[in-house]
Formats: structure tokens, sequence, C-alpha cells
């Protein structure tokens, strides 16, 4: 059985991007998204070991210290990793897997496993960003350009990534990221092992 591949996506908040992958998730075979760890509290609605595996502090940290990540970071005040052991046994199965990282654990990653495709979604507008990153309204201005700011600075590092998807039309950007995930699947290294009893029969 072939590997599987490790995809890295990463965005500013309000790109859409856990709309796009959730979407991506359900609708392509043989792929997962990894879920992370973190420090932050979870919001409402949030599922522990769904959306993330809510732990404290020092649990976080003797995890760190027992190199249980992958690759971690702190984003925004708060402590985020990915599991070593559950990414690297989905690959060994065979599935690709999805990691939904900040650009800093995409560095980390691209470095330790340079066969990684590494994706960057970008919102359409600064006006959408702006709109998606007011949240419900509720929000003071202060607290939105801090949002806007933290955006802004995560969108400098787009051009570490492999592919750029501009989410404009949710259904276009789904159609675009299951294209770079298919095309890789599609790439003569990984169709070689897959096929090489007809590729043998073929040839012979
Ligand atoms: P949020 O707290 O809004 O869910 O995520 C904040 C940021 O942390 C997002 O950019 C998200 O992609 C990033 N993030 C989530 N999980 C991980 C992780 O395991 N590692 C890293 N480096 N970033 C993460």
């Amino acid at each position: 059985m072939s590997r599987g591949t490790l995809f890295i996506v990463a965005a500013p908040s309000g790109a859409g991007k856990t709309s796009l992958v959730k979407a991506l998730v359900d609708s392509c075979p043989q792929i997962l998204v990894s879920v992370s760890h973190t420090t932050r509290a979870a919001r409402p609605g949030e599922r522990e070991g769904v959306d993330y595996h809510f732990v404290t502090a020092d649990q976080f940290q003797s995890m760190a210290d027992r190199g249980a990540f992958l690759e971690h970071a702190e984003v925004f005040g708060n402590r985020y990793g990915t599991s070593q052991q559950w990414v690297e046994e989905r690959l060994q199965a065979g599935e690709d897997v999805i990691l939904e990282i900040d650009w800093q654990g995409g560095a980390q990653v691209r470095r330790l496993m340079p066969d990684a495709v590494s994706v960057f979604i970008l919102p359409p507008s600064r006006e959408t960003l702006e709109q998606r990153l007011q949240g419900r309204g509720q929000d003071d201005a202060s607290v939105i350009a801090g949002r806007m700011a933290e955006a802004v600075s995560e969108m400098t590092h787009y051009v570490e990534f492999d592919y750029l998807v501009v989410n404009d039309c949710f259904e276009t950007a789904l159609g675009d990221l299951r294209s770079i995930i298919i095309a890789r699947r599609l790439r003569l290294q990984v169709q070689r092992e897959k096929h090489q009893q007809l590729l043998t029969q073929l040839l012979s």
C-alpha cells in the first residue's frame, strides 16, 4: 500500500478555511483532518475530540517535552499542536491527511516532510474579510482592527505555499481544493505503486 499524502491548509481567520475543509472531507474519500491539541478554551458548540483536543498548559507542555507533536506553535496567545503519532499512523495506512494549521506550523512541517503539499486560502477582498471578522457585530472597533491586523500578518506568508486558492465562490474554491488532492493522487510515483499489477500486465 502506498503512503498517504500530507496536506497543509492555512488561511487567515475569515477566509472560510474550516467550512471548506469540512466540505472537502465530506465529499472526498480517504482523506482525514487531523484534530489538533490546543490550550485555548472551547467556544460554544465546539466538541472535545471533534474540533480540538482541549488540554491544559501543563498537559500541552508535557506533550511537547516528550516529542508528541509533529509541529506546534503559539497563535494569538494560545498553543496549538499536531499529534505526530496520529498523523504518521494515518499516512502509513495509505490515507491522506489534512492539517489545518497556521503558517508557523506549515513551515515546521515542510521542513520535516518536504513531500507535504501546502495550500493557502485567501478571502476574495478586504471588504469581505472585514465583514467576516466583524462576526455578530458585538465587538468594538479595536477588537475588529486587531483581528484584521492578525489576518494581514498571516496572509503575508502566502508565498511559502505551493497552491493559492481564493474563496470567492464556495463551490469553486471547493473544486479547486479537490483538484489539488486529485492531481496529487494521480502523480506517476503514486499511481505506479497503486497500479503495479496493471503495469506489469500491460507491459509483458
Ligand atoms: P482557532 O483558535 O480560531 O480555531 O485557530 C487559530 C489559528 O490556529 C488558526 O490559524 C488555525 O489554523 C491555527 N491552528 C489550529 N490548530 C493548529 C495546530 O495544530 N498547529 C498550528 N501551528 N496551528 C494551528
